[in-house]
């Protein structure tokens, strides 16, 4: 077990802390997992571009020991990343550029996404974010005000979805400060958080957070995003409840990664685990072909193969909808 080093009693442990107490290092995580012997062979011999970042209550739940941790294979920077594979490039991020000026994506019918804030408490190896230069151009930077604008111009809007980085980076504070602004749209009826801050650092759900949710004026949904049933220990389980106990719909979003959960028995776990925690499986995405990620691809016949042995195993509502998102598009794609 991994145990934080310990505090002065006057400092409390809230999640600002918890956040800034992450670990930072690869040596520092691979020696508390007993793993430091591999440091060598298995970071990479210079610099990725983007660093290593994982809460320490999230590494506690890796199992000591195992180079091939599904949770470790998430966080760990590694020397296959530096590898150039044909496919996975860095064109995607042009597109993804173009796509968040003013920080409001407003692609798929009757909804309106938003890039909260580039921040998140942990960095998924994985992630098109790796190359990804967010900058000033996020929804939240001048009080929301071209993503209150956009909303309340566009009668179209239904669903206001806040995505990021991690929108729950933000303080509670500065997600009221756009909740109030558009409680008087009248055309709003839904109100949709991408975020892993409930998995990673399950303290995010503070009293303050519950207490912004239970305001509302609108039913919301969040949309978790957890890869495997290990991520998910009581601290999690609890946070989980608390969040459906102020009134809010709970769904996951995963995605589909080779050595940490492309196996039928690990789908059909994470399944069971979210359902016993509260949470309906909803999406299990196809990897973002972004350079340094071409490591975790699981090929689409073996997608498909997966989720039909899933049907077979499990019951429909279990089984998440396994989509690619194509730049274009105006919706997900299923596979
Ligand atoms: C994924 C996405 C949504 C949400 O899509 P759902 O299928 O409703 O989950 C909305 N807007 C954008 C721009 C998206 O990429
Ligand atoms: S956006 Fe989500 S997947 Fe990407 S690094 Fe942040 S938490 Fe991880």
């Amino acid at each position: 077990m991994i145990t934080a080093s310990p505090l002065p009693a006057q400092q409390p442990r809230t999640w600002q802390r918890l956040w800034r107490e992450a670990i930072v290092d690869p040596r520092e995580l691979l020696e508390l997992l007993g793993l430091g012997h591999l440091a060598a062979s298995l970071l990479p011999a210079h610099d990725t571009g983007f660093a290593l970042r994982v809460p320490r209550g999230f590494a506690a739940r890796m199992r000591h020991g195992d180079a091939h941790d599904p949770l470790l294979l998430q966080v760990l920077p590694q020397a296959v990343e530096l590898l150039e594979v044909a496919g996975f490039g860095h064109d995607a991020v042009g597109d993804m550029a173009a796509r968040v000026a003013g920080g409001v994506l407003h692609k798929y019918a009757g909804r309106a996404l938003l890039i909260a804030t580039g921040s998140c408490a942990v960095n998924c190896r994985y992630c098109f974010r790796r190359h990804f230069p967010y900058a000033e151009e996020t929804a939240a930077v001048n009080h929301w005000r071209a993503a209150i604008e956009c909303i309340r111009d566009d009668a179209s809007i239904e669903e206001v979805i806040l995505s990021g980085g991690d929108p729950l980076s933000l303080a509670t504070a500065k997600l009221a400060e756009l909740t109030d602004a558009l409680a008087a749209t009248p055309h709003i009826r839904r109100l949709r958080v991408h975020t892993r801050l409930p998995i990673v650092l399950p303290e995010r759900v503070d009293n303050e957070l519950l207490a912004w949710l239970q305001r509302l004026p609108w039913p919301a949904a969040i949309v978790l995003h957890a890869n495997h049933a290990n991520e998910i220990d009581d601290s999690v389980a609890d946070a989980c409840v608390r969040l459906r106990a102020a009134g809010a719909n709970l769904l996951n979003q995963s995605v589909l990664l080779r050595g940490v959960n492309d196996t039928v028995e690990a789908l059909a776990g994470l399944s069971a685990r979210l359902f016993s925690t509260g949470v309906l499986p909803y999406y299990l995405h196809q990897l973002d072909r972004v350079a340094g990620t071409a490591h975790f691809a699981v090929d689409d016949k073996r997608a498909g193969e997966l989720i039909a042995q899933l049907r077979g195993r499990l019951s429909g509502y279990l089984v998440p909808r396994l989509v690619r998102e194509i730049v274009g598009e105006s919706a997900k794609t299923p596979l």
